[in-house]
């Protein structure tokens, strides 16, 4: 953070005289929102809709879908998470079967039509997924020839959202033909950023490619937020590529922001959602708080 933006936020703090009423300011520079614990749901369905997507690879994605599709779950929402990429790190981060099982691929090439048998429960309580293995990487190459090739996705899940309050969808790093057709499934989009230095390269293209979709698919997609990830509170790099990524698009950065710690890649190990395989670690709370937000801001019922 410079001097100067420092000055001018302490500044900002005093003449709004939140100072005073010992406000706490978040990594985003806003005042720090105790969001309220969701309203226990009495029916569920249908579901909205929401895909993580970034064509940057190891920006959170994949362990976003698992901690925030747990979040929600421990908050009483039927979640469903959807492996959108050949990597299958989303299934293996979730410890679900990919062989010998019918997989996303199946229902996207129509070989099999019975999305529900293709789902299979985890160890967490309300969290389901579709399982993804390398076989997805071939789907671009044989829907391309489709008729409505970028709504099959749509097509499939909406023989199941009634189920759920909200599905996941874990996307690829690319902003392919899966991807279109995750964005064309999708009443939201949440878009996890590394605070990193090129973090925001790439970010208009995405942004370019969603208008796209708005404009000729999906009227109706929203941006739900940008997660701001592998946050460091104590290098001045990542103050500065938040504090950037703040001056790029505003309210849209969500308030909660997601610290670095090894305690993801322990997680993943041990294929459990780190409010399972650490509850009480700020990066579980943290997790938590993205649940209780995206509630707040109704991106989930
Ligand atoms: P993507 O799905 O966007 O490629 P991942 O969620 O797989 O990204 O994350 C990439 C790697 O970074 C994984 O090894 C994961 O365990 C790790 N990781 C994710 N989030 C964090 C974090 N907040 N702090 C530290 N490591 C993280
Ligand atoms: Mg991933």
């Amino acid at each position: 953070m410079t001097a100067q933006r420092e000055a001018t936020r302490k500044d900002d703090v005093e003449l709004a005289g939140l100072e005073n009423l010992g406000v706490e300011l978040g990594p985003t520079g806003r005042p720090l929102t105790d969001f309220p614990e969701p309203k226990a749901l009495t029916a569920h369905g249908p579901a909205r809709v929401i895909a993580l997507c970034n064509q940057k690879g190891g920006v959170g994605k994949t362990t976003t879908t698992i901690s925030l599709g747990a979040a929600l779950a421990g908050y009483g929402r039927r979640v469903l998470a959807v492996d959108f990429d050949p990597q299958g790190a989303l299934s293996a981060g979730l410890g679900v079967q990919t062989h010998d099982v019918t997989t996303i691929y199946d229902l996207l090439l129509g070989s099999s039509k019975d999305v529900a048998a293709a789902i299979q429960p985890t160890s967490t309580p309300g969290l389901d997924v579709i399982p993804a293995n390398i076989d997805l990487s071939a789907a671009e190459v044989h829907l391309v020839n489709e008729v409505a090739r970028e709504q099959i996705l749509a097509r499939v899940l909406r023989q199941v959202t009634a189920d759920y309050d909200v599905v996941l969808i874990d996307c690829q790093p690319s902003l392919g033909l899966l991807t279109v057709n995750a964005l064309t499934a999708a009443h939201g989009v949440l878009i996890p950023l590394e605070c990193e230095f090129f973090a925001l390269r790439g970010v208009a293209l995405l942004v370019e490619t969603i208008d796209k979709v708005r404009d000729r698919l999906n009227p109706a997609i929203e941006l739900d937020g940008i997660l701001a990830t592998m946050y460091d509170p104590r290098t001045l790099h990542s103050r500065e590529v938040l504090e950037r990524v703040v001056e790029a698009f505003g309210d849209q950065v969500l308030e909660t922001v997601i610290n670095r710690t090894v305690k993801f890649p322990d997680a993943s190990v041990a294929a459990t959602p780190i409010t399972e395989f650490a509850p009480d670690h700020h990066a579980a709370e943290q997790y938590r708080q993205l649940a209780r937000e995206l509630v707040h801001r109704h991106a989930v019922a």
